[in-house]
């Protein structure tokens, strides 16, 4: 059995972090180490996809679901735009293999892709 993720931990409140916002399959915590004045993750609570690639395959609707609570919390706490990132892969810079996604907004305007 492999060990639970980071995120999974999060969700069974092992390790504390706070919960912004959560439907059934999704919930968003701030990045501990912000890249962006706005930095959050939007997490499935499944830890059954290691990376972007592998849900858009095996549930593509979970994907769509990711981007619409991304909007929402990027109007919820910034401006309401944003960069969407996927670390897919560790020399991508992936180091939790339970896919997320960083919504990443405030002051980006300006920088090149990936800031
Ligand atoms: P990755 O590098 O896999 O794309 O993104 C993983 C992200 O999870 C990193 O940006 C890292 O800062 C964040 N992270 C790792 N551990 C924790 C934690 O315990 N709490 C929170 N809130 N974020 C974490």
């Amino acid at each position: 059995m492999t060990e639970p993720s980071v995120f999974t931990r999060i969700l069974r409140g092992e390790i504390p972090a706070e919960i912004l916002a959560e439907t059934e399959n999704v919930f968003v915590i701030r990045d501990i180490a912000p890249q962006a004045p706005l930095h959050l993750l939007v997490i499935p609570k499944s830890g059954d996809y290691r990376d972007v690639t592998e849900l858009a395959a095996g549930d593509p609707a979970l994907l769509a679901e990711m981007v619409a609570i991304a909007k929402r919390v990027a109007i919820d706490y910034g401006d309401g735009d944003f960069r969407l990132v996927f670390n897919t892969g560790a020399g991508a810079g992936q180091t939790v293999f339970h896919v997320h996604a960083h919504v990443l907004g405030g002051g980006l305007a300006e920088g090149s892709l990936g800031g």
